[in-house]
Formats: structure tokens, C-alpha cells, sequence
């Protein structure tokens, strides 16, 4: 694949031997290289780094070079690279052995700290997002005897069959309006609304909402760049959704123990039946789970009719990871997020601002990204105004220049506790470059 973009100036060459060839390797065995699709760079270009090693704000390529990381594994790893306390937990958890299909006192620990953070009384422990999310959308069916789900253009809620329509992410980096293999059956009780567009939910309601299972929405969009709900649209949700007996479910993988101890449900309480959770509770390792009232959960097998499993689900080791990245997640490190957040959208800001590069800066508590356009961004398709090649420029200069920011212009910066003043000079330092490098591309057209 060629490079498509037009940056090199920076300290590190645009050449990574080393990543290339590991590349050209993967390329042979594994489809596109890679093992999640977002990760290949196709959006921006250039080759993928391969990444040896994290410590603290700072992830090691393959070819000794140092970066500032923004995407903090996509948002699990809070308190930053390799802490000692999280290690420490892993090795502690894996010398007494990795998974023995049994109930084990870690998930009970772990379960405890959800259930105490979140409005959740149940919680089952499963291996990934979209895990929970699957799972979540057939309780919700399960209980309410409905089959169908709305969901809004633009989220995503992992590679479920029935929430692969107009899902963003890695989706709508590709541009892909849906994908081959999900079956008109699978998607065609899913209907699609327009974000934050309380009328066009009512609209769907008052048409056939008793046939509605559940709206399904993520507790604030982090999958198409980072879009805040408008005031009162969770709410309004809940509210529409329980007229109808239909179920809300709040889909705060990306969001959970990130913008807050309780996630996004510590910022805006909100009614909602079920939700999910995953990134940041395991800590870096595969974790994630649903849960909501009793009454609900208690429908699942072996309580209940409705099955679910998983031979490795509340494994050990992402038990003991998830819990001691809890554990460390207290009051101070939250503020610590905030302030961070603040600061490296801030900076970005001035620096597009001072060469006129058009752009908006979205938040969501500590979760942000930078738009590449002059509207408001409100959903999907005003997020989709942006102008890519200015966004590609702006990324290659910085990677250029020891910053590794997301490989998309649709997903969310995440910070963690450990950048710290180094990381952040480093950050700084590169950010005039890349502002020029955006503005040259964005008055060039791409
Ligand atoms: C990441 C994400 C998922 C999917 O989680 P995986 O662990 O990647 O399967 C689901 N929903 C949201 C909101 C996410 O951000």
C-alpha cells in the first residue's frame, strides 16, 4: 500500500523498517495485517506501527521510537501504560493459574466494585464489548417478548450482527454502509435513527412501538468522533422507551469508569434497564459486562430461560486487572483525566486556530476530538462534514513528531493519569508542525 500522505518533516523519518517489514509479514497470514480494522491506518495511510512496549504516557515501536499515546488502547488503560499495581496484580493472579471454568472470588470483587459504581444490582461478567451488547440485546428481547431494536446512526456497539447498521468506528472510517454477511434477517428488526433527533424517536414509538424491544444507544457517542447527548435526550429516551414497555440500554463500554467513577451515569443519572460496560474495567485485558435491575437480570440462564455464556468470561487474570484499575480509579484520577483532557484539547485548538484550519473541538467528560469542520456536530452526518485530508495531514505530522493519536478522524483522543509533563512538552512541541501541515492539505483540497 502507498503512502497517501504528505508528511516526514518531523524528527522521526516517515520510513519504519521495522514496522513495514513485520507488516508485509502479518499482511501474508492476517487479513489486512491486523486484527481489528481501525488499527491498519487505511483512513489516514502509511504503515501501521507495531508497538513492543507501554510505560506510563508512552508507548515503543518496533523501531525504537517513543510516542505520546492518545488512544490509550482505545480507552481502557486509565492510569496509563504497565502500571506496577496493575502488573503486579496480572503476575500475582497468574502464578495461582490462568482460568479454571469455575466460580472464582476475583469476579465477586470485581462485580462488587461495578455494582457499587454504577445503578446496576446485576451484573454478568463476559470477554468484550460487543459481547455484552449481544448479550444485552437478547435479555432485552428475552424479557419483553419484542424483536425489534433502535439504535442511532453513528454509534457503535461492537460487530454485533443486528447493531451493524450505520454503526460508526472502524465502520465508518471505511465507509462501509453495512457489511456483507449480516443477513437481512439479523438487521431488518433493527431500525436506524438520527442522533440526538428526540422527534424522530417519538415518531418511530407512536408507529410501532409495541413491537420495540429496546432502544439502544451509547451513553455518549464515542465511535464517530466524540458527540455529547443534547440536555434531556437520555432522559427523553428512558421516558419514550418505558411508555411503550420497551427497554433502554445504555451502552457505556466506551464511557464506563472513564468520564467518572460511575461512568457516564456519574455525570447524568439516567433511567435506563440495562447497561454495558467493558475498555476500562479490564484494564487492558479482556473484560466487559451488563447488567441492570434484578428483575431483568434474573432472566438470565441459569436464573432464567434466557442463555448466555462463556468458558472464559470472569477469567482471572482480567479480573485481577479490571479491579486493581478500579481500585486505582478514585476521585483524584478523574480530576487528573479532566484537567488532562482540557489541556491537550486546548492546545490543539490554538495551535489549528493561530493557521485558520476550521475546526470544532467535541467533548464528552475527558473523552474528545477535534472535527475538521466549521459546523456544529450534532450526529453522524454532520460529523461526516469533516475534512478528512486535513485531519490525515494533521495526524501523520504529529506521529512524526512522537504523537500517537487515534488513526481516524472518527474516534475519540483518551487520555490517562500517567501523562505528565514530559509527555505533554513532547505533545506541545509537536503540534505547530501538524497545524501547518492541516492547513496546507485543507487549502490544497487533500
Ligand atoms: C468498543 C466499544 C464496543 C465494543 O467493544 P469490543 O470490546 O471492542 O467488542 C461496544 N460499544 C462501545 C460504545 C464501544 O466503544
Amino acid at each position: 500500500m502507498t503512502d497517501t500522505h504528505s508528511a516526514g518533516t518531523g524528527p522521526y523519518p516517515a520510513e519504519a523498517p521495522a514496522s513495514e517489514a513485520l507488516f508485509d509479514r502479518a499482511r501474508a497470514i492476517v487479513p489486512g495485517g491486523v486484527n481489528s480494522p481501525v488499527r491498519a491506518f487505511r483512513a489516514v495511510g502509511g504503515t501501521p506501527r507495531f508497538m513492543v512496549r507501554g510505560s506510563g504516557p508512552w508507548l515503543f515501536d518496533a523501531d525504537g521510537r517513543r510516542y505520546v499515546d492518545l488512544v490509550c488502547s482505545w480507552g481502557p488503560l486509565i492510569a496509563g501504560h504497565a502500571h506496577p499495581e496493575v502488573v503486579a496484580a496480572v503476575q500475582a493472579a497468574a502464578a495461582l493459574g490462568t482460568s479454571f471454568g469455575t466460580p472464582t472470588p476475583g469476579e465477586i470483587e470485581l462485580a462488587t466494585e461495578i455494582v457499587a459504581r454504577t445503578p446496576v444490582e446485576q451484573v454478568r461478567l463476559v470477554n468484550s464489548g460487543t459481547e455484552a451488547t449481544m448479550s444485552a440485546i437478547r435479555l432485552a428481547r428475552g424479557f419483553t417478548g419484542r424483536s425489534k431494536i433502535v439504535k442511532f446512526a453513528g454509534c457503535y456497539h461492537g460487530h454485533v450482527d443486528a447493531l451493524l447498521a450505520s454503526a460508526g468506528s472502524g465502520v465508518a472510517t471505511l465507509g462501509l454502509p453495512d457489511s456483507p454477511g449480516v443477513t437481512g434477517a439479523a438487521a431488518g428488526e433493527t431500525i436506524v435513527l438520527p442522533y440526538n433527533d428526540v422527534s424522530a424517536v417519538e415518531a418511530v414509538f407512536a408507529a410501532e412501538g409495541e413491537h420495540i424491544a429496546a432502544i439502544i444507544t451509547e451513553a455518549a457517542p464515542g465511535n464517530m468522533g466524540v458527540i455529547a447527548p443534547r440536555d434531556g435526550f437520555n432522559a427523553r429516551l428512558a421516558s419514550i422507551a418505558h411508555a411503550y414497555g420497551a427497554l433502554l440500554v445504555v451502552d457505556e463500554v466506551m464511557t464506563g469508569f472513564r468520564v467518572s467513577k460511575g461512568g457516564w451515569a456519574g455525570h447524568e443519572p439516567v433511567d435506563a434497564d440495562l447497561f454495558t460496560y467493558g475498555k476500562v474495567m479490564g484494564g487492558g485485558l479482556p473484560a466487559a459486562a451488563f447488567g441492570g435491575r434484578t428483575e431483568i437480570m434474573s432472566r438470565l440462564a441459569p436464573a432464567g430461560p434466557v442463555y448466555q455464556a462463556g468458558t472464559l468470561s470472569g477469567n482471572p487474570l482480567a479480573c485481577a486487572a479490571g479491579l486493581a484499575t478500579l481500585r486505582l480509579a478514585d476521585d483524584a484520577l478523574y480530576q487528573r483525566l479532566d484537567t488532562t483532557a482540557n489541556t491537550v484539547g486546548k492546545l490543539a485548538g490554538e495551535a489549528l486556530a493561530a493557521v485558520g484550519v476550521p475546526h470544532r473541538l467535541s467533548y464528552a467528560g475527558n473523552m474528545f476530538s477535534i472535527f475538521f469542520t466549521e459546523n456544529d456536530v450534532v450526529d453522524f452526518d454532520s460529523a461526516r462534514t469533516q475534512d478528512v485530508a486535513a485531519f490525515r495531514a494533521f495526524f501523520h505530522a504529529m506521529l512524526a513528531h512522537g504523537v500517537y493519536l487515534p488513526p481516524s478522524a472518527f474516534e475519540s483522543w483518551f487520555v490517562s493519569a500517567a501523562l505528565d509533563d514530559a509527555a505533554l512538552e513532547q505533545y506541545a512541541a509537536a503540534l505547530p508542525a501538524a497545524a501547518a501541515a492541516a492547513a496546507a492539505a485543507a487549502s490544497h483540497g487533500g
